[in-house]
C-alpha cells in the first residue's frame, strides 16, 4: 500500500517540473515507509495531524529519508543514499504523509537563490527567468506550483522564509529546539532548524504539530513550556486582537547605513562593500508598499500596531555570517572523501585524497565560507570576530526578549505578541544583470537572520502580488509561541488571500 496519486497528477507534475526543476529526486510510485510507526521514545502525534494522512510531501535534500538521495545540493554527495530517516520525517510518515521527492537547494544551505546548487537549477513558478529563493528553493517552488501541499526545508538564516516569500507560500522557522535536527545535515548547528513550507497557514500548523517535540537523538530539543500558547484548543479565538510591534524598515536601513559609515576605515574595497551592504538593506518600492499595506490591514483586522526598535540589528548580518561560517568550517570538515561521497580515482596519500575530494566536490560558495570560517576562528583573532559576534548575538536576543518575553512564561505579559518586519528587501530576483551579487544577497539577509541569532520562531506569509510576483511579510514571536504567529497569519490569509501562479491546479484540499 502506498498512496494513490490523483488522476492526471503525474502529467501535471511533469509539466511543472520541466519548467521549475524543483526536485533532485522524484518517485512516481511512492511506497509506504519501511519503518512505519513512531519510536516509543518520541511523544505521540496530536489528533489534529490526522488530515496529513495520505498527503504527498517533499523534503529538502539535506534532510535524511531512508533510501532517498541526501546530496545537500553538493556534487560531493550526489550519489549518496541515506541509510536512515530524520526524526521530523519519521513523525510525518507516522502521521500518514508520504515523501514523494527530495528538493533542490543551495549547496549545504549556503545561499539565497538555489543557484548555488551543485546539481541543477530551480526556477520560480511565477516567472521562470527568476530564482525561487534559497536555500530551500526547491521546496518553495514545488509547494507554490501545487505539486505538493507542503514540504520540509531548513532555516539557518532565512532559508525557509525567504524562498517562501519569493514563491508566495507560507514558511515557518520554528523556535530553536522545538523540532529535532536529528537527520538534518549540519551547516551551522546553533542557528538552524527544520522548518515548514506550505500552501496555507492551517496546513503549516498541522505539519508543525506533527514534527515538533522532544527527541532524545537531539539534546537541544524540548517540549513547549507550560503557559505557552497551544497550537490547538486555545481559549482565545484565533482572530482575537493582538499587539504587534512594527520594526520600521526605514529605521533599520538608516541604522545600517550609519553603522557602515562608522566601520569604514578608508580601505578602498571595504568602503565599497559597506556601501553595497547599506544599499541592500533598503526595501524595493513594491516590497515597501506591500509592507505598509499589511500594517494597515492588520490594524483594520483589529490588531494594535506599535513602532519598535532593535538597535543591535544593524550588526546582525556580520554577526550571523561570522557565526555561521565558523560553525560551517567545523561541520563540513567531515566531508573528506573517506567515509562517503565522491572521491578521486587516485591519490598520492590521505592528505592528497582529502584535498582532491574537497577541491572537486565543493562549489565556490562553500569554499569561500570554509575559508571565512577558519579565518574568524584563527588563534589570536577570536576576540576580534567570533566573540564579538557572540556578544552582538546576545544583545539581539535580549532586545527581542524585552519586547516579546522569554521562554519562561511565568512572568507578567510582555509588551508585544509578535513583531512585523519584512522578509527580504526585494521580490524574487532575476539572474545575471538583473540579479543580486552574492555579497548583496548576504547583506539582504538582515531581516531574516535575526530570528536565528535569537533562536525565536518566525513566520513568512504571502502579503500580496506586486507586478505579478508575490511579496511576503514576516512575523517574529516569543519562544514557543508559533501559535500566535499562525493565528495572525491565518486571519490575514482569510481576509486577503493571494492567487496561485498561472497554471496552478488544486489537487490537495
Ligand atoms: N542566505 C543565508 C545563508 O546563505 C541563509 C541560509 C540558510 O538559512 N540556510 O547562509
Amino acid at each position: 500500500m502506498g498512496i494513490k496519486l490523483p488522476d492526471g497528477f503525474l502529467s501535471y507534475y511533469r509539466e511543472w517540473e520541466d519548467r521549475i526543476g524543483a526536485f533532485i529526486e522524484w518517485r512516481d510510485d511512492p511506497g509506504v515507509p519501511e519503518e512505519g510507526g513512531l519510536p516509543p521514545d518520541l511523544p505521540p502525534l496530536p489528533p489534529e495531524t490526522a488530515p496529513l494522512r495520505g498527503l504527498p510531501c517533499a523534503v529538502k535534500d539535506n534532510i535524511a529519508v531512508k533510501g532517498f538521495s541526501l546530496s545537500c545540493g553538493s556534487k560531493l554527495l550526489e550519489k549518496l543514499r541515506s541509510p536512515y530517516t530524520a526524526t521530523a520525517v519519521r513523525r510525518l510518515e507516522a502521521a500518514g504523509a508520504v515523501v514523494v521527492g527530495k528538493t533542490n537547494m543551495d549547496e549545504f544551505g549556503m545561499g539565497s537563490s538555489t543557484d548555488a546548487s551543485g546539481i541543477r537549477r530551480t526556477n520560480n513558478p511565477w516567472d521562470q527567468s527568476r530564482v525561487a529563493g534559497g536555500s530551500s528553493g526547491g521546496s518553495a517552488s514545488a509547494v507554490a506550483a501545487g505539486v505538493v501541499p507542503f514540504a520540509l526545508g531548513s532555516d539557518t538564516g532565512g532559508s525557509v522564509r525567504q524562498p517562501a516569500a519569493f514563491c508566495g507560500v507560507v514558511g515557518l522557522k520554528p523556535t530553536y529546539g522545538a523540532v529535532s535536527r536529528y537527520g538534518l545535515v549540519a551547516y551551522a548547528s546553533s542557528l538552524e532548524t527544520i522548518g515548514v513550507l506550505s500552501d496555507t497557514a492551517a496546513r503549516c500548523r498541522a505539519v508543525f504539530a506533527a514534527i515538533r517535540g522532544k527527541d532524545p537523538r537531539d539534546e537541544t530539543t524540548r517540549e513547549a513550556p507550560p503557559g505557552s500558547p497551544p497550537l490547538y484548543g486555545a481559549s482565545r479565538p484565533r482572530d482575537a486582537p493582538r499587539v504587534i510591534g512594527v520594526l520600521s524598515p526605514e529605521a533599520v536601513a538608516r541604522a545600517v547605513a550609519t553603522a557602515s559609515a562608522a566601520e569604514a576605515d578608508g580601505t578602498e574595497g571595504a568602503e565599497a562593500a559597506l556601501q553595497t551592504a547599506a544599499r541592500a538593506a533598503v526595501l524595493e518600492e513594491e516590497v515597501d508598499r506591500a509592507f505598509r499595506a499589511v500594517r494597515d490591514r492588520l490594524a483594520a483586522l483589529g490588531h494594535t500596531l506599535v513602532e519598535v526598535e532593535i538597535p543591535s540589528l544593524k550588526y546582525g548580518v556580520p554577526a550571523y555570517y561570522t557565526i555561521a561560517t565558523a560553525e560551517a568550517s567545523a561541520n563540513l570538515a567531515r566531508f573528506d572523501g573517506v567515509r562517503y561521497g565522491k572521491r578521486p580515482d587516485w591519490a598520492e596519500n590521505p592528505d592528497d585524497l582529502i584535498d582532491k575530494t574537497r577541491e572537486a566536490g565543493f562549489g565556490p560558495e562553500v569554499k569561500l565560507r570554509i575559508l571565512l570560517g577558519t579565518f574568524v576562528l584563527r588563534s589570536g583573532f577570536q576576540d576580534r570576530y567570533y566573540l564579538r559576534a557572540q556578544r552582538i548575538r546576545a544583545g539581539i536576543r535580549r532586545s527581542f526578549e524585552e519586547l516579546l518575553g522569554g521562554a519562561d512564561y511565568g512572568g507578567p505579559p510582555p509588551p508585544c505578541d509578535g513583531i512585523l518586519l519584512p522578509v527580504f528587501p526585494t521580490r524574487a530576483f532575476g539572474r545575471g544583470e538583473t540579479g543580486l551579487s552574492p555579497f548583496a544577497q548576504k547583506a539582504a539577509d538582515l531581516y531574516t537572520c535575526c530570528a536565528n541569532l535569537a533562536g525565536l520562531p518566525a513566520l513568512s506569509f504571502p502579503a500580496e502580488l506586486a507586478g505579478g510576483l508575490p511579496v511576503g511579510v514576516q512575523l517574529l514571536g516569543r519562544a514557543f509561541a508559533e501559535a500566535a504567529l499562525l493565528d495572525i497569519a491565518e486571519t490575514y490569509e482569510a481576509a486577503y488571500p493571494i492567487p496561485h501562479p498561472p497554471g496552478h491546479r488544486p489537487f490537495w484540499s
